[in-house]
């Protein structure tokens, strides 16, 4: 990170939003515990200081996504009662891994029990499972009132494993597709019920769920990201019924300054051409770093004033508007306050036609992440 910062751009964490938001969604669900969701560097925040600011208000379970991120996390986490789970398909081969790491693994079907066991061996402690529920997402799970309850009975009979939770993860958890989100909930409550598995091991609850259908939340325990990282996952259709405090920033410095004359281009393409005398800066800023070519004609922040992206975004630099000269070094947020003026993830997102959470795991290695 040291060296990263020589370069005058940079991400800024406020840690404090992370635990502020964990903390007001818990108490908007009415949820006593939380499993932060942190993979892909806690969607592009840092997970060492997200997970150990989230420790220490108490959240006890985390969720990567794959082996590789599991590892590291213990690294940063390797307290006895800090628990992993890891919520992709992860390869039964390297279920020794998981042991020796003690990563619980989503697993939705018998035959990777099956080949588990026997990587595994015998006289090893056992690898708590997150028995995965499919119930309209379509990814992985155990999709039948009777698959559920032969993976239950299954990890309960074998003791190379325990049961560490049963979870299904919501697709329309936060738009307006509210019949979709009910048949799920159904079917998983009335699967696991069956099934018999205690209420103690359920967690269902995504971000969408935790905001817009709290009163809907069957377990104590909900499953988020976006919300932790402040920005809103049903935006633009849907308002968050919470006041989240987004974490991130990203800013900049004007790298040189002049003037274009009527009639001059700048960028490639030559898309842009100044119809009058006008001046421009250069930033220091660009695709690699994850600010992607669809961002031209965004806004940025200087000195409280808005200006904008003009021409095409390069790999490593991107020009903006100046309505006046402004000295090299200022500093340009690209993401955040500056004054009464914000710009908000969810405002790049929809500026891109993407989504918050995909601009945020974009943001690149190049970035240095300032912990505030
Ligand atoms: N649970 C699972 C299985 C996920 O894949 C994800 C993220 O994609 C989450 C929970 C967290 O979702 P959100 O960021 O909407 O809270």
């Amino acid at each position: 990170t040291d060296l990263l910062t020589l370069r005058p751009t940079w991400m800024e964490v406020d840690l404090e939003a992370i635990q502020t938001n964990a903390l007001k969604v818990m108490k908007h669900a009415g949820a006593k515990n939380l499993i932060a969701v942190v993979k892909a560097n806690a969607y592009g925040h840092d997970v060492k200081a997200v997970s150990q600011a989230l420790w220490q208000i108490g959240v006890r379970r985390f969720a990567v996504a794959t082996i590789f991120e599991g590892i590291t996390l213990r690294e940063y986490l390797p307290q006895d009662d800090a628990r992993i789970i890891m919520l992709g398909v992860q390869p039964a081969e390297h279920a020794d891994l998981m042991v020796n790491y003690r990563l619980e693994p989503a697993v939705g079907t018998t035959e990777w029990l099956d080949q588990a066991a026997q990587v595994i061996g015998a006289g090893r402690p056992p690898l708590r499972i997150q028995l995965a529920v499919d119930t309209g997402m379509g990814r992985m799970g155990a999709n039948s009132e009777e698959a559920v309850s032969q993976m239950y009975q299954r990890i309960l009979a074998d003791e190379h494993f325990e049961l560490g939770g049963v979870f299904t993860h919501f697709a329309t958890a936060d738009d307006h597709n509210q019949a979709y989100y009910d048949g799920q909930r159904e079917r998983f409550t009335t699967w696991v019920e069956k099934a018999g598995i205690p209420r103690r091991y359920w967690h269902m609850a995504n971000s969408g769920s935790a905001l817009w259908h709290p009163e809907q939340i069957d377990t104590e325990t909900i499953r988020v990201g976006s919300v932790l990282y402040g920005f809103n996952p049903g935006a633009p259709e849907l308002k968050s019924p919470v006041e989240l405090q987004p974490a991130a920033g990203l800013y900049s410095r004007l790298g040189s300054v002049h003037e274009l004359k009527a009639g001059e281009s700048v960028s490639y393409g030559a898309t842009y051409t100044a119809k009058e005398d006008q001046w421009v800066g250069t930033l220091p800023i660009g695709y690699a770093d994850g600010y992607i070519r669809r961002l031209g004609g965004m806004k940025v922040l200087i000195n409280g004033r808005v200006e904008h992206v003009i021409g095409r975004i390069t790999m490593d630099q991107i020009i903006v508007s100046l309505s006046q000269p402004e000295e090299v070094g200022t500093k340009v947020t690209l993401l955040g306050r500056d004054g009464d003026q914000e710009i908000k993830i969810e405002d790049l997102a929809e500026h891109a036609g993407t989504i918050p959470h995909e601009l945020l795991t974009e943001f690149s290695s190049r970035l240095p992440r300032i912990i505030k």
